[in-house]
Parts: structure tokens; sequence; C-alpha cells
């Protein structure tokens, strides 16, 4: 269940079940579902269960939080099998090109990445 902002979010709907997703991780803290418009034939979003807007708005409480996003980035990773290597991307903010305001990275992989993105 959620409250506040949250309630308008769409994130914290697919998190909840509310809005379908495909599934592809999850946990009580985390939960990981298949980007809609993928940018490389593996793309998961990785989101907290709770609405936290950017990594910006990351308060010291959530430092373990965060670091169970990445834990669970690689954990995918690894079950997908991608062992010669793939992405994370957070966008952060209106410059950092995030379009979705609940904070979530982005696992993308089976292709080779280019440097530096745009
Ligand atoms: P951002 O641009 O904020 O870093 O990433 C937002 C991502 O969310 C985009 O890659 C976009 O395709 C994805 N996205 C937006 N709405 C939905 C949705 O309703 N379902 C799913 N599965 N992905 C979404
Ligand atoms: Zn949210």
């Amino acid at each position: 269940m959620y409250t506040g902002q949250a309630m308008s979010c769409i994130f914290c709907k697919i998190a909840a079940g509310e809005i379908p997703s495909t599934a592809v991780y999850q946990d009580e803290l985390a939960y990981a579902f298949a980007d809609i418009n993928p940018k490389a034939p593996i793309h998961v979003l990785i989101v907290p269960r709770e609405h936290i807007v950017s990594l910006s708005d990351a308060a010291q409480d959530h430092r373990a939080l965060l670091g169970h996003l990445l834990w669970t980035a690689a954990e995918i990773a690894r079950k997908k099998g991608l062992d010669k290597g793939y992405r994370v991307v957070l966008n952060n903010g209106e410059l950092g090109g995030q379009t979705v305001d609940h904070l979530h990275l982005h696992l993308l992989g089976e292709q080779q990445m280019t440097w530096p993105p745009g």
C-alpha cells in the first residue's frame, strides 16, 4: 500500500501489481520488470518498493537500499547469464534524462554498449 504523491506514481502502481508488468525479480525491498520500450535486447528496470523520487531525493537512511538496488542489478545479470558485461544506468532529474519520477536503475544487456552516452 502507498500514500501521498505515490498514489499517482506509475512505478509504485507497477510494483504493487496494480498496473501489469513482466516481473523479472522481486523481494521485500525491490521490484524489477521489463522496460516497455526496450533500448537493448535485455532492458530491465529496478525500483525500490518505497517511493523515492530520484537519487537526489534519497536520504542517509536510504544508503542500504541504494546498495540493495545495485546488488539486485548484478543478481539479475547473473541469472540472465550476462557474464560478458552489461550496463547499469541511473538517470537523475531533468538534465539527467529522468522521465519517471520514481528512482530506478536500468539494466541493459546482450549488446555491445557504446560510450559516451548522449
Ligand atoms: P527514465 O527515462 O526515467 O530513466 O526511464 C523511464 C523508463 O520507464 C523508460 O525506459 C520507459 O520506457 C519506461 N516506462 C515508462 N512507462 C512504463 C510502463 O508503464 N511500463 C514499463 N514496463 N516501463 C515503462
Ligand atoms: Zn513511486
